[in-house]
């Protein structure tokens, strides 16, 4: 491809009013500009362009229509008290979209042209950037396959585009600490799948647990996995993390079936920069109920983007269920909150060089 290929540019002649920055939903409202970009297997990438925001006409036929050819990626940028605008680690989310790419049989984008893009359309739409408290402007990237046929093959042409949602924040309970329902019989992922990638069908396989949650007073569903349904995975669309007696633990990578998060490896960077024990290995719902018995389970949070740090005050697992830190968000989930947010905001030294300006 050529990375250096221009960026066509036509404005909106119909700016859209901007929302109230009070009481901003997740994801439901959008800029006026997007990015969309075309393949074909004879001219590879071409036609890069930004354009007024609206709907797509795609054939009916379309690969991700039948068969959820489709991948994408979600990260946010942020106005910072001195006007610079901020994205945090987007060259991790070009790069894991590139992973969920190929195991879809999907042509890659080159890392440096997906930011160039992502730079140059979030600098069109900075003034819908929000500035309200836990306010950011949601970014989505994806790419699809839209060419039309209906044999299950890998499609002949896609889409790559961006669109831009400015957010409050993702529970209506704020930092709050939510209520999780263990989920012993449906499953999200499974070794050898695509748990490990951001396919939209992993998504469309969870809203049925997701709703019986939800139907039940939860927030979210703890996925275990997909092969013994014992072992821990991952809570909603969030990675998990536990402290027990005063160590970080978080299910390990290995099995290909849990999302390599960038807020968990952020995570996993920060809280060992402060000198705390950190492992990632299999753990069991068993062993977490038996850690909460014997007074050792002493906090639990969800971690994404969206969320940032969720915490979790109660899991209930059929008959059983335990209350985590009366409630409450734990002194270290509230630390690794204020800590990421304060550098993703720009508010605090930015010590990892994990910001990346758009200029
Ligand atoms: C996106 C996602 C996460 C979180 O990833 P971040 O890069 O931290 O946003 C975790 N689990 C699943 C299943 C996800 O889709």
């Amino acid at each position: 491809m050529d990375r250096d290929m221009d960026i066509s540019v036509t404005l909106t002649k119909n700016p859209k009013q901007k929302p109230d920055a009070h009481n901003l939903p997740f994801g439901k409202i959008f800029t006026d500009h997007m990015f969309i970009m075309e393949y074909t297997d004879e001219k590879g990438w071409h036609d890069a362009r930004i354009e007024p925001y609206g709907p797509m006409a795609l054939d009916p036929a379309a690969t991700v229509f039948h068969y959820a050819q489709t991948v994408f990626e979600g990260l946010k940028a942020y106005k910072a008290e001195d006007g610079r605008v901020l994205l945090f680690r987007p060259e991790m989310n070009f790069a894991r979209m590139n992973l969920s790419a190929e195991r879809l049989c999907m042509p890659e984008v080159p890392e440096d042209f997906g930011l160039r893009a992502l730079d140059a359309l979030v600098k069109i739409d900075q003034d819908w950037i929000p500035t309200g408290e836990n306010t950011s402007l949601y970014v989505r990237p994806y790419l699809m396959g839209v060419g039309a046929a209906l044999g299950v093959h890998p499609s002949s042409r896609y889409i790559f585009a961006i669109i831009l949602a400015p957010s409050g924040p993702y529970y209506d309970e704020g930092i709050n600490p939510v209520k999780i329902c263990i989920e012993d019989k449906l499953v999200r992922a499974v070794r050898g799948g695509t748990g490990f990638t951001k396919a939209a069908a992993n998504y469309a396989i969870s809203l049925k647990g997701q709703e019986k949650a939800e139907e039940m007073g939860f927030a979210q569903v703890l996925w275990l996995d997909g092969v013994e349904h014992k072992y821990i995975d991952e809570v909603g669309a969030m990675n998990v993390f536990f402290v027990l007696n005063g160590e970080l633990i978080t299910p390990g990578l290995n099995e290909g079936n849990i999302l390599a998060g960038i807020t968990r490896d952020s995570i996993i960077r920060l809280t060992k920069s402060w000198g705390m024990a950190v492992t990632e290995r299999r753990i069991t719902a068993e062993e977490l109920f038996k850690a909460h018995a014997d007074g050792r389970l002493e906090e639990a949070f969800g971690s994404g983007t969206a969320a940032v740090i969720s915490p979790i005050g109660q899991f209930t697992w059929g008959d059983r269920s335990i209350i985590i830190n009366n409630g409450e968000i734990g002194e270290i989930s509230k630390r690794i909150y204020d800590e990421l947010t304060g550098i993703q905001y720009g508010k605090l030294p930015d010590k990892f060089n994990w910001m990346h300006e758009v200029k």
